[in-house]
C-alpha cells in the first residue's frame, strides 16, 4: 500500500480521499491554487503545494505542477478525484511515465471511453444493448439527418466529446435538424474542442440508471448494484439514490452483467460507472462509461457498507477486490441530495458569495462503513443515519472559478420513505445565510408527491414547477416574531453590558411603557410588528392581533421565544439590515427597515437630520460650520440603551447644531441642519 499520495483536486472530494487516506495511515498533499491557500481541502491534508493562480486551467488543470508537486513531495500516487483531470488520458499517461500511480484507470480506457461514439461502438461489438442511433465518423449534415429520419424523432444530437449534460440537443422533427446541428457543433467545439457528435433516439420519461463497476489488476471484476439518478436539471443530477425504486433482481443482474461487460472489454482498471438511460418498461441501453469515481459515489457506499475510494486506493497498489461479487449485499435505502450555490428561481443560475452563516443537521462528516452500521444500530432497531461530505466551513467562498456544490447530504434508511423522510429532517436542519442555495428547493422535492411515490423520471423537475417552485408567500407570524425578538434581545443586551438584562439583581431594565414598531420587508409583503415595552418582556402586536411576547433562552443565533401560549424557536441572523429566520424547516429571509441607519438619508432632500426615536444627545462630533465628507459621524445619541452615531447623508457643510450634549430629543426632532456640497455639473 502506498504511504504518501497527491490529491489533485480540490472541495468536498479532495476532503473525502483525505479522510479514508487518514484512516489508512497515508499521508496526504494537497494542491491548491491562489484563492484556495485557506480552503478546507489543504487544511485536512499533511502537506500542500501551490500550483497556480485561481483558474482552473492555471492550476488544478496545470498536470506539469501537478506532477512536479508529487515528485518534490515524494507521493507515490495521484488521486484525480472527479472534474479536473480525471478522465486525461494524457495525464494519466504522464503519471505512469513518471513512475507514480495514476489512482483511476489505465489510460486506453479512458480514451476508450472517451469518446461517446467510440465507446457506443466498442459496447455494441461486446453485446452491450445500445439506444437506437448513428454513432459512426461520418459527420455531413445531410447525411446526419438522414440518419434522424431513419431513427424516428424526437432525435438526440449529442456531442462525442460531451459532459456535464453540455453539447446536447433536442430535434422535434426533421426541418429542425439543420439548425440544431449546427448549434450542437458550435457548443461541442467551444466546450470540449472537438464538434464531432452522434444522434440517437431521444426516449421520453426516462430513468438513468447507472451501475457501479470495480475491476482490479488480476481480471477481477464486480458490480455494486445500481444508483437512480433521474431526478435532474438540465441533464445534470440533483438527487440520486440507491437502489433504483422497482428494479427486479433479475433486471439488476441484467444490467449489472452488461456493465461488467462493458468493463472488460476496454481492460478496465479501478472504479468506474456504466451509465443506462431505461424505458418505464425496464429495457435499458448504454449512454455512456465515466472512467472515475462518480459524485454519487456514497449512496453506493451506504447500502453496501464500503469504501470505495479505500477499493481504489487498494486497487491502484496492485492489491485483489476486498470481495467477490456473491459476498456484495444492498442493505437498506440510501439517497443523495446535492447542496448547490444556485437560484431555482432564476432557472438553477450558479450563485456566488460567502457562507456567512453555515450550520449543519446531526450528520457524521465523511462517515465510514463501520461509523454508519455504529450509528443505525445504535438504540438497538436500525433507524436512519446522515452522512455530509462538504469541502467548506462557514466563511469560506463559493468563487466564480469552480463547481458551486456547497455540500452532500447523504441519508441511509432501512426503507425508502424512511430515507425521504430523514432526508427532508436533514435538509431542515441545513441553515446557511451569505448567497442562494438550492436547500428548500430540494425539501420541496424530497416531499413532493412524484418524489416520495417514485415516479421517477428525468422531466420529474420541469413538469411540476408549481409544487417544486411556487411563489413566494408572506413570512409567517412566528417568523415575524422571530426576527422582531432576536432585535430586542441584541439591543436589551448591548444595553446590559456585560450584565444580564433579564436578571433582578443586574438593576437595568428596559424603558416601560415604550412602544415602538419594527417594519420587515419580505418579497411579497410588508410586516409592521407594533411593540410596547412591558418591564423584561414585550407585547407584540402584528395584523391586529397582540400577543405577550418573552425570551425564554438566546445563545447566539438560537433564539426561544414565547408567544402567547406558544413556543417558538429557530436560528436568527443578522446581517446588517437582512434578517434571516430559520423555523419550522423554512428560511425566511426579511429586510428590516431600521430607521437607524436610514436616520442620515431619509433627510437628505430637506437638508434635516432628525431624531429616529426619543433619546438622549451624547456627543457632538463636529462643530457648527464644518465642512465633512459624505458618512462623516456628526453626533452619537443615545436612545434605547444603545448608542446611534448620525452621520453626513452626503458631502456638505453641518450649517448649524440644535441641541448641546445632555438634552433629551423626541423622536423627529431636528437635529442638525445640513447643507448639501453644490454637485458640479457633469
Ligand atoms: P453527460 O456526459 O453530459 O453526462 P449523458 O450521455 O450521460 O451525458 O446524458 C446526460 C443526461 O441526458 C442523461 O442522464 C439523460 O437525462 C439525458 N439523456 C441522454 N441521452 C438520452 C436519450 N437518448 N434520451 C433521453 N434522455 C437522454
Ligand atoms: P457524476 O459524477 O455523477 O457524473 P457530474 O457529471 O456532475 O456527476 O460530475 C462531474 C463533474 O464534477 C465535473 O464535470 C465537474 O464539473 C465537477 N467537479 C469538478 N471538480 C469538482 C469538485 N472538486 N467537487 C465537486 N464537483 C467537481
Ligand atoms: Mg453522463
Amino acid at each position: 500500500m502506498f504511504t504518501k499520495i497527491l490529491i489533485a483536486n480540490r472541495g468536498e472530494i479532495a476532503c473525502r480521499v483525505a479522510a479514508t487516506a487518514r484512516r489508512l495511515g497515508i499521508k496526504t498533499v494537497a494542491v491548491y491554487s491562489e484563492v484556495d491557500a485557506g480552503a478546507r481541502h489543504v487544511a485536512a491534508c499533511d502537506e500542500a503545494v501551490l500550483i497556480g493562480p485561481a483558474a482552473a486551467r492555471d492550476s488544478y488543470l496545470r498536470s506539469d505542477h501537478i506532477l512536479a508537486a508529487a515528485k518534490a513531495t515524494g507521493a507515490q500516487a495521484i488521486h484525480p478525484g472527479y472534474g479536473f483531470l480525471s478522465e486525461n488520458d494524457a495525464f494519466a499517461e504522464a503519471c505512469a511515465a513518471a513512475g507514480i500511480a495514476f489512482i483511476g484507470p489505465p489510460a486506453s480506457a479512458i480514451r476508450a471511453m472517451g469518446s461517446k461514439s467510440a465507446a457506443k461502438a466498442l459496447m455494441e461489438k461486446a453485446g452491450v444493448p445500445l439506444v437506437p442511433g448513428y454513432h459512426g465518423d461520418n459527420q455531413d449534415s445531410h447525411f446526419l439527418r438522414s440518419e434522424s429520419d431513419r431513427i424516428g424523432y424526437p432525435v438526440l444530437i449529442k456531442a462525442s466529446a460531451g459532459g456535464g449534460g453540455k453539447g446536447m440537443r433536442i430535434v422535434e422533427r426533421s426541418g429542425d435538424f439543420g439548425a440544431a446541428l449546427a448549434s450542437c457543433q458550435r457548443e461541442a467545439s467551444n466546450s470540449f474542442g472537438d464538434d464531432r457528435v452522434l444522434v440517437e433516439k431521444y426516449l421520453t420519461r426516462p430513468r438513468h440508471i447507472e451501475i457501479q463497476v470495480f475491476a482490479d489488476s488480476h481480471g477481477n471484476c464486480v458490480y455494486l448494484f445500481e444508483r437512480d439518478c433521474s431526478v435532474q436539471r438540465r441533464h445534470q443530477k440533483v438527487l440520486e439514490e440507491a437502489p433504483a425504486p422497482g428494479m427486479t433482481v433479475e433486471r439488476r443482474q441484467a444490467m449489472g452483467e452488461a456493465a461488467v461487460a462493458a468493463a472488460r472489454a476496454v481492460g478496465y482498471v479501478g472504479a468506474g460507472t456504466v451509465e443506462f438511460i431505461a424505458n418505464q418498461d425496464g429495457s435499458f441501453y448504454f449512454m455512456e462509461m465515466n472512467t472515475r469515481l462518480q459524485v454519487e459515489h456514497p449512496v453506493t457506499e451506504m447500502i453496501t457498507g464500503t469504501d470505495l475510494v479505500e477499493w481504489q486506493l487498494r486497487v491502484a497498489s496492485g492489491q485483489p477486490l476486498p470481495c467477490r461479487q456473491d459476498q456484495l449485499r444492498i442493505d437498506g435505502h440510501a439517497i443523495e441530495a446535492r447542496v448547490y450555490a444556485e437560484n431555482p428561481e432564476k432557472g438553477f443560475l450558479p450563485a456566488i458569495g460567502t457562507l456567512r452563516y453555515l450550520r449543519q443537521p446531526p450528520a457524521i462528516e465523511f462517515a465510514t462503513p463501520v461509523a454508519v452500521a455504529t450509528a443505525a444500530t445504535a438504540a438497538g432497531a436500525s433507524r436512519p443515519v446522515t452522512r455530509i461530505d462538504s469541502g467548506v466551513r462557514e466563511g469560506d467562498a463559493i468563487s466564480p472559478y469552480y463547481d458551486p456544490m456547497i455540500a452532500k447530504l447523504i441519508v441511509w434508511a432501512p426503507t425508502r420513505d424512511e430515507a425521504c423522510v430523514a432526508m427532508a429532517a436533514s435538509l431542515a436542519g441545513m441553515k446557511i445565510a451569505g448567497l442562494a442555495t438550492n436547500i428548500a428547493f430540494l425539501k420541496r422535492l424530497v416531499e413532493s408527491a412524484p418524489f416520495s411515490s417514485a415516479e421517477l423520471d428525468t422531466g420529474l423537475i420541469e413538469r411540476n414547477p408549481g409544487t417544486l417552485l411556487p411563489a413566494p408567500r408572506p413570512a409567517p407570524r412566528h417568523a415575524v416574531a422571530l426576527a422582531a425578538g432576536a432585535i430586542l434581545a441584541t439591543e436589551a443586551l448591548q444595553a446590559a453590558g456585560d450584565a444580564d438584562p433579564w436578571s433582578d439583581v443586574g438593576g437595568w431594565r428596559m424603558n416601560s411603557r415604550m412602544t415602538r414598531s419594527l417594519q420587515f420587508e419580505d418579497a411579497v409583503s410588508t410586516h409592521a410588528a407594533g411593540i410596547n415595552y412591558q418591564g423584561r418582556a414585550w407585547t407584540f402586536t402584528l395584523d391586529g392581533r397582540t400577543d405577550q411576547l418573552s425570551l425564554v433562552t438566546c445563545n447566539r443565533d438560537e433564539l426561544t421565544l414565547r408567544l402567547g401560549g406558544e413556543t417558538v424557536h429557530g436560528n436568527v441572523v443578522l446581517d446588517g439590515e437582512t434578517v434571516h429566520v430559520f423555523v419550522e424547516g423554512e428560511h425566511v429571509q426579511l429586510h428590516w427597515n431600521d430607521p437607524m441607519v436610514h436616520a442620515g438619508e431619509l433627510e437628505e432632500e430637506g437638508g434635516r437630520l432628525t431624531a429616529p426615536m426619543p433619546g438622549k444627545i451624547v456627543a457632538l462630533l463636529v462643530e457648527k460650520g464644518a465642512v465633512v465628507a459624505k458618512g462623516t459621524p456628526l453626533l452619537i445619541m443615545e436612545a434605547m440603551k444603545m448608542e446611534h452615531t448620525i452621520s453626513a447623508p452626503r458631502d456638505g457643510i453641518v450649517a448649524d447644531l440644535m441641541y448641546a450634549v445632555g438634552e433629551q430629543v423626541a423622536e423627529g426632532a431636528q437635529l442638525i441642519a445640513f447643507e448639501a456640497a453644490a454637485v458640479p455639473a457633469a
